[in-house]
């Protein structure tokens, strides 16, 4: 059976269902309540002003929401929306092309903006700024630049790397958010409000228990919970209780915390292979055979968070905690010490 992988869920009719799933109006989107409320303001005012919606970067780990509320923005602002991504725009014409179609107030989505080519990111500074793009016709003696004038719209950037991001680039965004793992609470009322759209009753306990196991991310959330509901289906009576939720959670391998076996892997590794740390992100990923930017971006932050693993000028090394979740000796004493 291949492994079971909460990050990668936009595979065939689950991708059907993600559209269904997704909130489409701010009423509907739960958590991240400060960003909402200044966005509910950033919204009016522009509708009032009748003008685009000011360039806007969501930034944090993936799966949070930074797709969703780009299409919210559209939404709520009532404009269309034209949706790409820095590695698929290579070169400028791709991007001119984009412009060219926005109507007035449209919001262009930039997903893994980071990754734009720096050619591509100069031109989009002018269109930025001044509404305005500057197209090079013909090449050699010949080669001459047209001014292209664009409709006002709102550039909206997502990236799992803030920190990638050219100053430049990032100084041009006016609205800048910053997306935070959910709590608790919320990814429980994000699992009950996907279980009624999927028609598929959960108790309060199962609904905490999946929460509890979604690494604060909302799309590893619906991705449980579809799962889930599968084991409902099959072993159980179709309804989620408690019961049926934890074997399908151990089925899944996600264990108490939330951890899946990658996690877990990690945290091994760094134990086991590099005697707690410090060890370097490139080491740990060549060690379990993940790309470092997916541990970077993907893994090691939620191992922050929960104190899994912390960060050293020398690199990282595993806590107190990750000893005692794994059930192991050998913790080497005060993290204060090795600083
Ligand atoms: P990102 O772009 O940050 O990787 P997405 O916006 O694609 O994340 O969100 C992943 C999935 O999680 C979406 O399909 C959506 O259904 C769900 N989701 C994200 N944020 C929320 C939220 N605040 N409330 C309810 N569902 C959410």
């Amino acid at each position: 059976m291949p492994e079971f992988d909460p990050h990668n869920t936009n595979e065939g009719k689950d991708k059907d269902l993600e559209g269904i799933i997704r909130p489409q109006e701010l009423g509907d989107f739960t958590g991240q309540s400060e960003i909402v409320s200044n966005l509910r303001v950033y919204i009016k005012a522009a509708k009032l002003r009748g003008e685009a919606l000011d360039h806007t970067l969501f930034h944090g780990p993936p799966g949070l929401g930074k797709t969703t509320l780009a299409h919210i923005i559209a939404n709520e602002m009532g404009v269309n929306m034209k949706i790409t991504s820095g590695p698929v725009l290579d070169k400028p014409g791709d991007l001119a092309g984009l412009l060219t179609s926005l109507e007035e107030g449209d919001v262009l989505f930039i997903d893994e903006i980071h990754r734009l080519s720096p050619e591509v990111e100069e031109y989009l500074y002018s269109a930025m700024e001044d509404y305005v793009i500057d197209i090079m016709i013909d090449k050699g003696p010949g080669a001459r630049s047209v001014r292209i004038n664009l409709n006002p719209f709102t550039l909206v950037g997502a990236t799992t790397r803030a920190g990638l991001l050219t100053a430049p680039l990032r100084e041009r965004f006016s609205i800048n958010c910053g997306l935070e793992y959910y709590d608790k609470e919320d990814l429980k009322k994000i699992v009950k409000r996907s279980s009624s759209i999927m028609n598929v009753g959960i108790d309060e306990e199962a609904a905490s228990e999946i929460a509890l196991r979604s690494r604060g991310t909302p799309r590893i959330a619906n991705a449980l919970l579809k799962r889930v509901r599968d084991f409902a289906q099959v072993v159980g009576n179709g309804d989620i209780d408690l019961s049926i939720a934890r074997y399908a959670l151990d089925k899944l391998k996600i264990d108490k915390r939330g951890l899946d076996s990658i996690d877990n892997k990690i945290l091994k590794t760094i134990i086991n292979n590099f005697k707690g740390g410090p060890v370097g992100a490139n080491t740990i990923s060549t060690a379990i055979g993940e790309d470092q930017g997916t541990f970077e971006e993907v893994y090691e932050p939620f191992l922050i968070k929960e104190g899994f693993i912390a960060r050293t000028q020398r690199g990282r090394i595993a806590t107190e905690l990750s000893y005692k979740h794994l059930g192991l000796d050998g913790y080497k004493g005060d993290l204060n010490t090795l600083f």
